[in-house]
């Protein structure tokens, strides 16, 4: 596959952005190679700046759940745009997403928009040690809420443990509040309200992981988790970035019954614009500015482009919608896990509706470590294979597959052909990824 333009745009790239990207994983560090430069992106396609295309698993990291320039979305953003790109003054259309968004989530009684999944993760936990007046939060290990220093504590050991900065520039200070606890260990969590009760403001759950690759929570983590919360008088946060809109109308938090504090959310509410939201119980949510005391605000916050481009999505997930992409990732997930048994290749394949995770392991993944075992290397190979088939999957693989409404058999068909090829590359040590 001739990538030449996207090996010059990325050279050119490197000598003015960092690193040649705007967000980390988007440089293709933990699968090697060069990342490639997209120029457009049709339905449940991408096309590279040389003219190739691939089906797209990527979708954008989530918000594309209805694929790539769909009709509806663009037609109503080319009429909103005519109308002006930002008003920084109130518009019916911010009005009309947040009915759409409060029908869908009953546990959303009151919501603001921010303008990314980072924006509304971090005021989610200044509302709630607000409202608390505590200031631990706990957080669970391979967990993603966005890049607010709060969140980067590299977990340490044990079963739970104060945090460390995952990352240079956090000062330890800013982090010495965040608890974490390993993905789906109840017992863990309990241990970390024993030793810090009363203390700990918030507890922030992706209620289906999806930044470890797909981790779904055990049968009863989410209720017991809910139960001692409720108990111990601190509040729940279902970072639902991802889950929001994409697992249910009513994210994980219809699919799996539980009704949080708060909620955020991002990506499938902005349409593929940048977006986030935060959003809950009304008597929390009154504390936000200019109602109460928490500060928080945005200059281009509901946008009205944004806003029109969420709308126009949101309003177009049928059920029907729904099953399909149900369908669609059922018949990938068992045409995956049939050629890789065959391959002799271990696998383990979670998926939770249209997210799906592929782990190169024999153990179950059910949490980070176990996430982490999976072989990247290995993977790196299939990633590469994958590209040359035309498949684009996401450069690594703590990621999550996205499946997306504009899939169609015939895409889902050849992706199964182009993995069974893939493999085999991998047998023969091509494509082995150069990480
Ligand atoms: N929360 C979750 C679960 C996410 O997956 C992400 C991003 O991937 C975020 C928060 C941060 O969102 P953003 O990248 O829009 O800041």
């Amino acid at each position: 596959m001739d990538i030449r333009k996207s090996e010059k745009l990325f050279s050119r790239a490197r000598n003015i952005l960092v690193g040649g990207v705007n967000s980390p994983v988007r440089a293709y560090k933990s699968v090697g190679g060069t990342p490639l430069f997209i120029s457009a992106a049709y339905g449940s396609k991408i096309v590279d700046a040389d003219g190739n295309e691939y089906i797209d698993y990527v979708g954008s990291w989530g918000p594309l759940i209805l694929g790539s320039a769909h009709e509806a979305v663009l037609s109503s953003l080319s009429e909103a745009m005519g109308k002006g790109t930002s008003y920084g003054a109130s518009s019916e259309v911010e009005i009309e997403l947040a009915e759409e968004i409060g029908g869908a989530m009953p546990s959303v009684e009151k919501i603001r928009f921010v303008n990314s999944g980072t924006e509304a993760c971090m005021s989610a936990i200044r509302l709630a040690r607000a409202h608390t007046g505590r200031k631990k939060i706990l957080k669970f290990e391979g967990s993603y809420h966005g890049h607010a220093d709060l969140f980067l504590v590299k977990a340490g050991s044990g079963v739970a443990t104060l945090g460390l900065p995952g990352s240079a520039g956090v000062p330890e200070e800013v982090v010495r509040d965040t608890v974490t606890v390993t993905y789906n260990d109840i017992d863990g969590v309990e241990t970390a309200f024993k030793d810090n009760v009363g203390e700990i403001a918030a507890v922030i759950v992706e209620p289906v992981a999806g930044n470890m690759g797909v981790v779904p929570p055990i049968e009863g983590f989410l209720s017991s988790l809910s139960e001692i919360i409720r108990q111990d008088g601190s509040v729940l946060i279902f970072d639902e970035v991802i889950t929001g809109f994409r697992l249910s109308k009513g994210g994980a938090q219809e699919v799996y019954g539980i009704r949080p504090d708060l909620t955020c959310l991002g990506k499938i509410v902005g349409g593929g614009l940048p977006v986030g939201a935060y959003g809950g119980r009304e008597d929390i949510m009154k504390l936000v500015a200019p109602e109460g005391p928490v500060y928080q605000a945005g200059t281009l916050s509901g946008n009205p482009l944004t806003m029109t481009a969420g709308l126009a999505t949101l309003k177009n997930l049928t059920l029907d919608v729904y099953d399909t992409l149900d369908t669609r990732a059922a018949k990938l997930e068992m045409g995956l896990r049939e050629i890789f048994k065959t391959a002799g290749v271990d696998l383990q394949l979670n998926r939770a509706g249209s997210m799906i995770g592929i782990f190169l392991t024999d153990k179950p993944v059910v949490d980070y470590s176990s996430a982490k075992s999976s072989d990247s290397s290995r993977y790196a190979g299939f990633f590469h294979g994958m590209l040359a088939q035309g498949i684009y999957l996401p450069p690594s693989n703590l990621e999550t597959v996205f499946v997306s409404a504009a899939h169609s058999e015939e895409d889902i068909d050849k992706t199964l052909n182009g993995a069974k090829e893939a493999l085999e590359s991998i047998g023969s040590g091509i494509g082995s990824g150069g990480v």
